[in-house]
């Protein structure tokens, strides 16, 4: 038997027929060149992180579990150091008792505004836990309620930031200004680094002390520098996506500017207590090895959401980004315009999980969303989307979000299995598939 049967069957014993297969191998060996840029991506980062544990003198002792109030915990803070050296930040704040990346979002925001100030959006409706954090959607506790008030600039139609607009938008009271690097549930496309850079100049331009956040969620490590190099005073990130690489189990960072971060530990912890305490319970160790292992994973997650993108729009559907753009974050988005469709593929992500294969998601209403959700993820981590999960609210265009994946292969398995479902349903046209 060939290594190419053998390797059908393999894939035929997780399910997937030798129809699906072999398109899927027929896109594959078209990606080729890209794969290869991903993987020196991968190279360059690691080395980036590489770089900054040695700087930072990661020992055997940065390991030790801490209790209690966590004083002089040698492994937080040198982490700490660890964030701030690889994203160019003055210091950064990675701990576990930020407890997911919008509880990051908000606490820098909370942290650094203040009654009486307003919040900027030049880049159109935040993600969209971030309603009822900012009060677009009145909530118990939101910035709106302590008198911080909200403006926000779309992008214009084709997508370019709409300068006169956010030049009429800023005015006196304009503090910080919020900028999502990825699309999350929008069908924009994601900035990338360079226009975010060129975004922040025009806004330091008309107003130099207004600070620039940068919502980094799904961003990191996907290019080869991130936003505090081109003039953020603050990014932030959960651990449950690219920087925890799959192994963080529970956390979120900032990192910038030493007043905007020192601001937000007074807000995590206390007045008077900042980053001096918040012990790390033993989960410190994932972090490093999480980070250390981001570059690679990224790559892996990367290959997936391209070779997705090359997979459904061979088949006709709209896909954001397009097969061939480049990549600045690592989600996919497919518009099915059917309900069954995207229904089917989420199925398909959870079929080919390691954890939790044999339960069939269904869509639900989860809390901080407006419509019901249909959510695919066997996790090892509950809700990690950096391994491999898909999921798209119920309602038109019928978008899946697919992202993540531990490794490519896994990726690749993944997105085979949902064309295996839509092919089942006849979702598809087969005759593109020949
Ligand atoms: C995931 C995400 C968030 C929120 O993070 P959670 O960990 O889900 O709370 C915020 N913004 C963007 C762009 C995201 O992708």
């Amino acid at each position: 038997m060939s290594y190419n049967d053998s390797m059908q069957k393999q894939y035929e014993s997780l399910g997937i027929c030798r129809e699906v297969y072999e398109f899927g191998k027929k896109i594959e060996e078209q990606l080729k060149e890209r794969f290869e840029e991903i993987d020196q991506m991968a190279e360059f980062n690691q080395s980036k992180v590489l770089r900054a544990m040695q700087k930072m003198k990661v020992s055997a002792e940065c390991f030790n579990i801490s209790s209690g109030y966590g004083y002089n915990d040698l492994g937080r803070d040198t982490l700490e150091g660890v964030y701030a050296e690889c994203f160019h930040g003055e210091d950064a704040l990675v701990r576990p008792q930020i407890t997911c990346g919008t509880h990051a979002l908000a606490l820098a925001l909370m942290s650094n505004l203040r009654p009486g100030d307003e919040l900027l959006s030049p880049v159109g409706k935040p993600y969209d836990t971030l309603e009822e954090v900012i009060g677009i959607r009145p909530s118990k506790g939101s910035l709106a309620e302590y008198g911080i008030t909200y403006s926000q600039v779309d992008l214009l139609p084709d997508g370019s930031f709409d300068f006169e607009g956010i030049k009429n938008a800023i005015n006196e009271k304009t503090k910080l200004v919020t900028i999502q690097r990825s699309k999350g549930y929008a069908t924009r496309p994601t900035l990338s680094v360079d226009r975010i850079g060129e975004l922040i100049a025009f806004i330091k331009n008309i107003k130099p002390d207004v600070l620039c956040m940068v919502d980094n969620c799904y961003g990191e490590f996907v290019e080869d520098k991130e936003p505090l190099e081109v003039g953020a005073d603050m990014i932030v990130g959960s651990l449950i996506k690219n920087p925890g690489g799959g192994l963080a189990p529970i956390g979120g960072y900032i990192v910038g500017k030493k007043e905007c971060v020192e601001n937000a530990a007074y807000r995590l912890t206390s007045p008077g207590l900042g980053k001096e305490v918040g012990a790390s319970l033993g989960v410190i160790q994932s972090f490093y090895q999480g980070l250390f292992l981001a570059p690679t994973v990224v790559s892996g997650a990367l290959k997936g959401a391209i070779f997705a993108a090359n997979i459904y729009e061979a088949l006709g559907f709209d896909v954001i980004p397009n097969s061939t753009e480049s990549r600045h974050d690592i989600i996919q988005a497919v518009s099915f315009h059917k309900p069954e469709a995207l229904i089917a593929f989420c199925q398909g992500i959870q079929a080919a999980a390691p954890v939790d294969s044999y339960v069939t998601p269904e869509p639900w209403a989860m809390p901080g969303y407006d419509s019901d959700v249909i959510m695919a993820a066997g996790a090892f981590v509950q809700g990690s989307s950096i391994e491999l999960s898909a999921d798209g609210p119920l309602k038109p265009p019928y978008a899946v979000y697919f992202q993540g994946g531990l490794t490519w292969y896994h990726a690749k398995t993944g997105i085979l299995m949902s064309l295996q479902k839509l092919y089942e349903q006849n979702l598809v046209n087969k005759d593109l598939m020949c």
